[in-house]
């Protein structure tokens, strides 16, 4: 693939994009399909990797430098002084190769609230579940919200991955959260099964289902392990990008450069260019291009934590534990593409309001039939889980009201950028989250699946009061991987980086299309919102274009 559509000459890119992660893969498709010619430069290599293909494989990449940044934020005094481990995808497909592969889009009110920050119809919610549809090929088949038919197949939300998800919803509901067929459906609330970005029992990530198939239209090319160092300019027009590749360096260029590298690098790739916190800037040396004090503020990300269970019936464990079930379930999953090997970590969750006077739900819930309370060196240990029969239950906020940073720590592109969560730094942030734990204990304790757990391990039974409750959540949660909004998209110019349109304010042939250009941040899992920035990002970019109206 490298260097592969080299019969398209450099500087005849209409389109020169960095990254080729949710957003990026999607984008380019799109703007390909509209006869386009695009230029993809992505930092990562192949994402033909076993550990990629393979669902459960998730665990493995969890560390791995080859396909992750694998950032370290700093010391959090809201997570009791810890320093949290952020992973992001830098392989083909980005974090869709590395991620959990839920598929939620969020409810529906917060594309009404990107509707409003942006002041524009084309991020509301009628055109956002236009798009979705269009998007999705769902093995559930289609109604009024669903698709089916689109690039991007998700894996039935209606098959059961282990015999615990039923005792598991049963007792959500005697908790008083009722069944929900459908989470992207009329209502989020509620607890059911989780539809997947999965396809044939194999990953199905941006890469995979928009990005490759691109390449057949002979307009896209994409050059692998590119690192961008920074966006060159001709007086105020983006007019392309300096990258590092094989130990050299080396310019591309094209109509319009387009930023798609994730929530934490299209920031760190703004300053690096002088587009920033100008005093900052200043002080790593940079030269200051534009003063634009919003890049890398208002970062939003979702806090998770679980709470894990001793049970006296067989969980995954059992089969994913000893040798012979790993045989057994590596033997299944390469004969049949089926078995353990072939979903998600989270077999189930849920949607629920901490406070019935809340208009939507402020937690998600996921339930993991295995637990990992045993650390392993160098690995998220689920391939290799604990030796006793356990399960988890997880749950993550929705739309916190904390605020964290990106900045430079160094003027080098290839140094890692600073990243403060500040997480639970408010006081409503921590409010809701120790009301929400406390309703995980409740359904712990409902029939059925109370009838089957013989203790809880974490934090066990002796954290009490909702001072030990917080110390404990402070103290063991972190991010649930969703960090957005650092170049966000919005109708004032004083609190955005973007307009509607995604074109970076105070200079000309410059977007921002990802996670980092949310308005808001979603209630839910990021993969769907940054598939769909793409989406409807090459919309508003088409319609935009140098040269047009
Ligand atoms: C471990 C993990 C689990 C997750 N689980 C889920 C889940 O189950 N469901 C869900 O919905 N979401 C999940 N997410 C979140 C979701 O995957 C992300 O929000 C989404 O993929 C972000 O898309 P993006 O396009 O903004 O960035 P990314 O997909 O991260 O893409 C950015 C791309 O840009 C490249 N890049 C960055 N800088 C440069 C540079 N300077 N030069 C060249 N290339 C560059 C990167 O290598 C990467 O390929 C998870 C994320 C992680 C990390």
């Amino acid at each position: 693939m490298t260097d592969r559509g080299r019969q398209i000459m450099d500087g005849d890119f209409d389109y020169l994009i960095v990254g080729s992660g949710s957003s990026g893969s999607v984008l380019a498709a799109r703007l390909a399909e509209a006869g386009k010619r695009v230029l993809v430069l992505e930092a990562g290599g192949s994402d033909r990797r076993f550990f990629v293909q393979m669902p459960l494989g998730y665990g493995k990449l969890f560390y791995d430098p080859r396909v992750n940044w694998a950032y370290r934020t700093e010391a959090d005094p809201g997570l009791a002084g810890n320093s949290d481990y952020w992973p992001r995808g830098k392989v083909l497909g980005g974090s869709s190769s590395i991620n959990a592969m839920v598929w939620i889009r969020g409810d529906a009110s917060d594309y009404e609230d990107w509707q409003a920050a942006t002041g524009s119809d084309h991020w509301g919610w009628e055109t956002v579940r236009a798009a979705y549809r269009a998007i999705e090929d769902n093995a559930d088949g289609a109604d009024a919200w669903r698709g089916q038919g689109g690039p991007l197949h998700i894996r039935s939300g209606r098959v059961p991955a282990h015999p615990l998800v039923g005792p598991f919803l049963d007792a959500c509901a005697a908790a008083g959260l009722p069944r929900n067929a459908d989470f992207n459906g009329e209502r989020q609330e509620g607890a059911g099964l989780y539809q997947l970005t999965i396809k044939g029992g194999r990953r199905n990530s941006a890469a995979r289902a928009f990005l490759r198939p691109a390449l057949k239209t002979g307009r896209v090319a994409i050059t692998l392990k590119a690192h961008v160092t920074r966006i060159l300019f001709e007086g105020n027009r983006a007019i392309g990008v300096e990258y590092a590749r094989g130990g050299q360096r080396h310019q591309a260029r094209a109509g319009e450069v387009i930023l798609s590298g994730g929530a934490i690098n299209t920031p760190q790739l703004l300053m690096l260019s002088g587009i920033g916190p100008g005093a900052a800037l200043a002080a790593q040396g940079i030269e200051v291009r534009l003063d634009q004090p919003n890049v890398g503020r208002h970062l939003n990300d979702h806090q998770g934590i679980n709470y894990t269970y001793r049970m006296t019936v067989p969980t995954m464990n059992d089969i994913l534990r000893p040798w012979w079930g790993k045989a057994l379930v590596g033997m299944q999953y390469l004969l049949t593409g089926k078995g353990p090997l072939s979903v998600s970590i989270n077999h189930a969750g849920g949607f629920f309001r901490t406070d019935p006077a809340l208009n939507r739900p402020n937690m998600q819930l996921y339930f993991q039939a295995f637990s990992t309370l045993m650390p392993r060196e160098g690995e998220r240990p689920i391939l290799s889980p604990d030796p006793f029969p356990g399960l988890s239950i997880g749950l993550s906020n929705c739309r916190p009201t904390s605020r964290g940073e990106i900045a430079l720590a160094s003027p080098d592109p290839f140094a890692a950028p600073r990243i403060t969560a500040n997480a639970f730094s408010t006081e409503s942030d921590v409010a809701e989250m120790l009301a929400a734990v406390k309703f995980i204990r409740q359904i712990a304790a409902q029939k059925p699946i109370a009838d089957v757990i013989a203790e809880e391990l974490r934090p066990g039974p002796g954290t009490e009061g909702d001072e030990a409750l917080i110390a404990d959540f402070r103290a063991r949660s972190g991010t649930v991987f969703h960090p957005s909004c650092t170049a966000r998209m919005g109708a004032d110019p004083a609190t955005s980086v973007v307009d509607s349109d995604l074109r970076v304010r105070g200079v000309q042939g410059l977007r921002v299309c990802d996670a980092s250009a949310f308005p808001t941040l979603i209630g839910g899992n990021t993969n769907a919102p940054a598939i769909l920035m793409g989406w409807l990002g090459a919309e508003r970019i088409l319609a935009t274009a140098p040269g047009r109206g």
